[in-house]
């Protein structure tokens, strides 16, 4: 059993050295990143001996996790630029703890009431905020992976509901754009209907999908046979940040009978900032939609909900019987519309920074991340070397700065721990990848960025 007073000593030195982890990181502390050995930090920690041994008490704990923090990545610094992945926010933090010490796998509501009426009811703002209101259903997930994969099951389910007993037919299609998320590819892999199967839809020079294009990509497919199990498009694609247009794709879907599944992993947070909402005009057109909260709504990993226009079409996914009465007297039971069994109260984290934020603070803060981004586009458009193929929409920039290997620079900013960037393909080619995910970064930072860049 807990020792309770073993368990408040702990906790208090999780408090206090998480603290001044995250507060030295706010200020900028270096270095951004660590990127010792692994061998080698096996050792600084002891990892084989705690576990050979055990015997921890809090005060050796405190140490352990104090190194521990250093060693890692500082997703609160301001020169943390790199994947797209929350600096998460102390309510979510809180949400992880209480999720650690109570486990609920709330998937089968007698497991969990409080954690599944959470998720319930975080779900059902999700469904008014994309636009399908009371009519939609949806489910919260381990992320946007497993999301993508969840809601083109519904799509195969929608197109070939014989495909969970007799196999995947030999026809089906998907048509994405090549920027789609891998997990996409992969999810086609995984469904049984294989990569081959994933068909490329035409794009301009930026990636986005050319929506004039798109009724011929669909007569085509029909043309060779094929059933199109759905079309993919992305708000926004992870590696330029550009949204592809949802109401002109969706019209053709609409009006072609085909599928729209909506890949807003990154983006659909937008939909709660009313300057950058019309980046997702149409995005009720949609059948399908993914959100990953572990993005821009500031909690930690994973937290991804998959969204579709119909209840039914998520509950025929699994081939589960349909619609336990939600808010019956017995409750509802998600695990219908998971791949997973147990499944973590992820509502919990979601809703906590929604209590303390509220829709509109937390829109304030995605809009916030997306004007940092642009100005970092102003700054640096200016000084020379530095080219940027577009203006940015969302917190991802791309740019390239000479003609040196932007990989080598990027490697150059790492080792000394100054700056955590990315980088992507662009139309064929290597560009640096900004994402704006920390509260603290700001011009400072990004000026600093623009002449260490220039500098390397
Ligand atoms: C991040 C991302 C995913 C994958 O989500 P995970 O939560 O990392 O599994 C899928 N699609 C897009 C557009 C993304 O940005």
């Amino acid at each position: 059993m807990w020792d309770m007073k073993e368990f408040a000593e702990a906790a208090g030195a999780t408090v206090d050295e998480l603290g001044a982890y995250v507060d030295d990181s706010q200020h900028g502390v270096p270095p951004v990143l660590r990127r010792r050995p692994p061998r080698e930090l096996a050792d600084k920690l002891g990892l084989a001996r705690w576990i050979r041994e055990g015997g921890m008490t809090p005060e050796a704990y405190r140490h352990f996790l104090r190194d521990y923090l250093d060693e890692g990545t500082r997703l609160h610094h301001p020169a943390y630029l790199g994947h797209q992945t929350a600096a998460p926010y102390f309510p979510a933090a809180l949400a992880d703890f209480v999720h650690g010490a109570i486990n609920n796998p709330m998937a089968i509501y007698e497991m969990g009431a409080s954690a599944a009426t959470v998720e319930f009811e975080v779900l059902r703002w999700m469904l008014a905020t994309v636009g399908f209101g009371e009519t939609g259903g949806g489910v919260l997930t381990h992320g946007g992976s497993l999301a993508n994969l969840t809601a083109l099951l519904a799509a195969r389910a929608h197109v070939a509901p014989d495909a969970w007993t007799d196999g995947v037919p030999g026809d089906l299609v998907l048509l994405a754009p090549p920027s789609a998320h891998y997990s996409v590819t992969r999810a086609a892999a995984i469904l049984g209907m294989g990569e081959k199967a994933v068909l490329p839809l035409d794009v301009d020079g930026l990636g986005r999908i050319d929506v004039a294009a798109l009724p011929a990509a669909l007569d085509r497919a029909r043309r060779l046979g094929r059933r199109v199990m759905a079309v993919v498009a992305g708000a926004c694609a992870t590696s330029s940040g550009l949204y592809d247009d949802l109401r002109g794709i969706g019209e053709v879907c609409a009006r072609h009978g085909v599928w729209l599944h909506v890949d807003g992993a990154h983006g659909a947070s937008a939909l709660l900032s009313e300057r950058h909402r019309h980046l997702l005009d149409g995005i009720e057109l949609a059948d399908s939609v993914i959100w990953d909260a572990h993005k821009m709504l500031r909690t930690a990993g994973l937290a991804a909900a998959v969204l579709t226009r119909r209840e039914s079409d998520l509950d025929a996914a699994f081939r589960q019987q349909a619609s336990y009465l939600f808010y019956g007297d017995q409750g509802f039971d998600l695990v219908g519309r998971t791949v997973e069994c147990t499944k973590a109260g992820l509502g919990l984290k979601i809703f906590l920074n929604l209590a303390w934020l509220g829709e509109k603070g937390m829109g304030d803060f995605v809009a916030r991340q997306y004007d940092t981004a642009h100005r970092f586009w102003e700054l640096g458009r200016d000084r020379p070397g530095f080219d940027f193929p577009y203006e940015p929409e969302t917190n991802i920039v791309c740019f390239r700065y000479g003609t040196a290997d932007q990989a080598a620079v990027r490697e150059r900013l790492m080792d000394d721990g100054s700056f955590h960037l990315t980088s992507a393909e662009i139309g064929g080619v290597r560009h640096l990848r900004v994402t704006v995910m920390a509260p603290a970064t700001d011009d400072t930072t990004l000026e600093a960025l623009l002449t260490k860049i220039a500098e390397a």
